[in-house]
């Protein structure tokens, strides 16, 4: 998208905004699938919690992607766009059973990633055939807090409790459908990713009635100029024939599946807020946006950089900033950015907006959550309107503390 188009979106639909490029969103999702089209089955399931609007979702179906769902109001919600229950897998972590029930009773593709839970739901549900995750302890990434492969994670069936879940599998006559592995959200080294791979086909091999191997996520996009990111392509060419000859090995077209959130929205996402004040101190200057951490918390949770850009200003003389929020608490958006002048009203664009960003936003400091914004064959169309005073009061319940109430409880 052009800054001028995003500039006029700023002007029409009101600050702060996101605003997510559909056409992005489609080039990255057939520049996967074109990675893998040597692959006889290749099914993409797209992860919900990246950006789940529901729009979005409907885009992602008109695709033919699938989706991956963590929670039973996604899956509900993947079912509100349209999904059938076959293209939508349920990948909780430390959900209840009864929550497994409920979306197994929508007829949704499970993925169970506890012995506890695997034993009782095979028991209870010997004839529902359950995919597993697996987790085969390799460390993807630099940073601890995204790595869900390593010992100490809290993801997945070790897979030194391979013997235990074909126990349990003997014993409650249940059918695994499929193993899955999500290690962790930065594949940065393709021989790590290869390797982790051969764990997973290793463990295939010990289950006889697989229909599909899901290899997860972690595709790196660059959020800054000079990011290693994932060489889908190479990645694609190298796994795709180890798949193959897997397929060959095991006797069985399986599907190879992928569950991209990151990968797929990051890039389309343009996170756009005005600037309300200018303030210098001795140390540094700060730009003050009229966003904060209750609608972007990816720089201050994770210290994920997102290069922020003055497309009100483009040509201006560039000088350092510091961009800040306007919560009643550390805020800190980018440190020393060198930015293009900036004068109060400004519109500020915070780049590789679309995963993580609007679906963590929050109501903190009772502020009302952005509007989302869809550009799609040229044209923006309003997919989530502002928050109003409405949802910030809708749920509460307002008690009646006046004396006169007392004096009649007391008499
Ligand atoms: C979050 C998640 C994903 C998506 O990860 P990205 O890094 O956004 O691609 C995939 N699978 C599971 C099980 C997840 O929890």
């Amino acid at each position: 998208m052009l800054e001028n188009q995003l500039l006029k979106i700023a002007q029409d639909f009101g600050s702060p905004v996101y605003v997510y490029d559909a056409e992005k969103i489609e080039s990255q999702y057939k520049r996967l699938t074109n990675a893998f089209n040597s692959v006889k089955k290749l099914k993409i399931n797209y992860a919900v919690k990246a950006l789940s609007n529901i729009s979005i979702l409907k885009l992602f179906k008109s695709l033919g992607s699938g989706i991956d769902t963590v929670s039973i109001q996604e899956v509900q919600l993947g079912l509100a766009a349209g999904f059938s229950p076959d293209q939508i897998i349920f990948t909780p972590n430390g959900v209840s059973l009864d929550e497994i029930e409920e979306a197994a009773k929508l007829g949704v593709k499970i993925n169970i990633d506890n012995l506890s839970i695997l034993e009782q739901f095979g028991t209870k549900h010997p004839k529902v055939p359950v995919c597993i995750r697996i987790n085969p302890h390799v460390m993807a990434g630099g940073n601890a807090n995204i790595s869900v492969g390593h010992i100490d994670s809290k993801f997945g069936i070790s897979i030194h409790q391979i013997p235990h879940i074909l126990r349990i599998v003997e014993n409650t006559q249940m059918t695994i459908n499929g193993i899955h592995m999500h290690t962790g959200s930065d594949i940065l080294d393709i021989e790590v990713f290869l390797y982790a791979s051969e764990i997973l086909f290793e463990t295939a091999k010990q289950f006889k009635n697989l229909d599909f191997i899901d290899f997860g996520s972690g595709f790196k996009v660059p959020y800054k100029a000079g990011d290693i990111e994932t060489n889908i392509e190479e990645l694609g060419k190298k796994l795709s024939s180890r798949f193959n000859a897997f397929c060959k090995e095991y006797g069985k077209d399986l599907t190879l599946a992928f569950e991209p959130g990151k990968f797929l929205v990051s890039e389309s996402g343009s996170f756009l807020t005005k600037v309300n004040a200018v303030k210098q101190t001795t140390s540094t200057v700060f730009a003050q946006v009229d966003s904060g951490f209750n609608h972007l918390i990816r720089p201050m949770f994770y210290g994920s950089h997102h290069d922020i850009v003055n497309i009100s200003n483009p040509k201006g003389r560039e000088r350092f900033y510091t961009v800040v929020g306007y919560i009643c608490e550390t805020d800190t958006f980018g440190n020393n950015r060198r930015i293009n002048e900036i004068n109060e009203g400004d519109i500020l664009c915070f780049k590789n907006a679309g995963a993580y960003c609007f679906s963590m936003a929050s109501n903190y400091n009772s502020r009302f959550r952005p509007a989302e914004v869809l550009w799609h064959n040229n044209k923006a169309h309003v997919i989530r309107q502002r928050e109003t005073f409405d949802d910030i009061i809708r749920n509460q319940v307002e008690l009646d503390f006046s004396p006169k109430k007392k004096a009649v409880l007391t008499k």
